[in-house]
């Protein structure tokens, strides 16, 4: 058996480590936002201002919005202490950085002197806002937020952490978006709901239920299989401009990034397209497909991410394994769902952080085992695990599992997970081989 370690990934690495700490901790976050429920949201910005504030080295971060009883501060951290709740604001000097940020402009200031009036010079006195970057936020097409990375003391701001704050402002803004959204569609629901429940019998309501909370697992389902390819497609569009955005640009790389681009887009359009073939009926893909060339995709996929993390990845596939037949999209889905969780799970540890996957073929079948150095399973939740909606993480939306389990049980396969004998977890899956002439 052959032995391919992801050397390139680890040669790379060190290079790229410098540059992308800000990068990566907002990729993060951004994967993060994307699969978190509405309902959880409120704390996921909490948490991510949090993260970027403690980042940037700022005091203070905050979002904060005009509403029609004055201004209000949806969320706040302060460096050191738990984050603050919702509130209005009791300095007069938020309305007014507002009112400045109505161009539509980043706003930054290095010390209290380069405040264009007085008053505002006198007022971060007392509030101790001496030097910050201030956001614009727009939600839902209007105008009127703003995100704010705020320090007691006067400094410098890089460009880096300017843009930082940019991108965490995108986010957030992206997050109110949704949960304003899920508001109103509630709201719509529930009048639906108190007008139908004169007129309709128990009977018709049980069936809607059923049928909500099916589409409320296809949306779950879809947004966790678009999550991957919308993140791959963030990275790349930065990396894009970040060779480009040079004195000299550096074209090929540039092109490379774009190329990525371009099969990321692909990917999601094949998600899509998926979905649109499950509601005409159709049958799901199936080919005869070689796994190692699949792994490949998905290790190219995930490549910045095992960066980022600090995960070595190492294959153990030998070449001349059995086909299976299949549907590749929805076979990557799988490995990337495993991998990930994998990367999940060996974060919180220390070194090694490190995740082997291997493949071997037995009595006509094709096996794949996904090995981390991870904490392993709780015994208690080994049964549980492949459930929707179970998670144990903060930010966790508990579907990868549970799609694993559904494609590879429409594959006529089976999936599993075990803890392994020293450390770590196990997800083995088994797929029929296609039967060579
Ligand atoms: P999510 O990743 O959103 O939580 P999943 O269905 O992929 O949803 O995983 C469900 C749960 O299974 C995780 O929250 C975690 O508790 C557990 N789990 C999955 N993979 C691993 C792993 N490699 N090591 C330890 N626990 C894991």
């Amino acid at each position: 058996m052959e032995r391919v370690g992801v050397g390139a990934i680890r040669s790379q690495a060190v290079k790229r480590r410098e540059t992308a700490t800000l990068a990566t901790l907002l990729l993060r976050i951004s994967a993060a936002l994307i699969r978190t429920p509405h309902h959880r949201l409120g704390g996921a910005i909490d948490g991510a201002i949090a993260e970027v504030g403690d980042a940037l080295g700022a005091d203070r971060a905050l979002v904060a919005r005009r509403e029609p009883d004055g201004i209000v501060q949806h969320h706040l951290w302060e460096h050191g202490r738990r984050n603050g709740s919702a509130g209005p604001v009791s300095s007069d000097l938020l309305p007014s950085i507002l009112g400045r940020l109505e161009g539509g402009r980043t706003l930054v200031w290095e010390s209290r002197d380069e405040f264009p009036l007085t008053a505002w010079r006198l007022e971060s006195l007392t509030e101790q806002l001496e030097s910050g970057i201030v956001v614009p936020l727009q939600v839902g097409g209007t105008r009127g937020g703003m995100l704010a990375v705020i320090a007691r003391a006067p400094r410098p701001w890089s460009a880096d952490a300017v843009e930082a704050a940019e991108r965490l402002a995108e986010m957030v803004a992206a997050a109110l978006d949704r949960i304003a959204n899920q508001s109103a569609v509630t709201r719509e629901q529930e009048g639906r709901r108190s007008a139908e429940a004169e007129s309709r019998v128990l009977r018709e309501h049980l069936a809607h239920a059923g049928r909500v909370s099916m589409l409320g697992e296809l949306a779950a389902s879809l947004a966790h299989e678009l999550n991957q390819p919308l993140t791959a497609i963030y990275t790349n569009v930065q990396a894009a401009e970040r060779f480009l955005d040079r004195k000299r640009p550096a074209l090929g790389e540039a092109l490379g990034a774009l190329h990525d681009l371009g099969q990321d887009c692909r990917r999601a359009g094949e998600v899509l397209g998926r979905l649109r073939q499950m509601f005409r009926r159709h049958e799901t893909e199936r080919v005869p497909l070689a796994v190692g060339p699949l792994i490949e995709h998905v290790l190219r996929l995930l490549y910045e991410d095992a960066v980022g993390r600090g995960v070595d990845v190492v294959l153990d596939v030998p070449r001349d394994l059995p086909l299976v037949n299949g549907d590749r999209v929805q076979l990557e889905q799988v490995v990337m769902n495993l991998l990930v969780n994998a990367f999940d799970a060996v974060m919180g540890m220390d070194r090694p952080r490190e995740v082997t996957l291997r493949a071997a073929a037995t009595d006509g079948f094709l096996g794949l085992s996904i090995l981390d150095t991870g904490p392993g399973i709780p015994p208690n939740d080994l049964d549980r695990i492949f459930e929707p909606f179970f998670t144990r993480k903060p930010n966790g939306m508990g579907m990868g599992l549970s799609i694993c389990r559904t494609i590879i049980e429409a594959h006529g396969g089976r999936i599993g997970a075990r803890n392994g004998r020293e450390r770590g977890s196990v997800f083995e899956l088994s797929l029929p081989a296609v039967k060579s002439q």
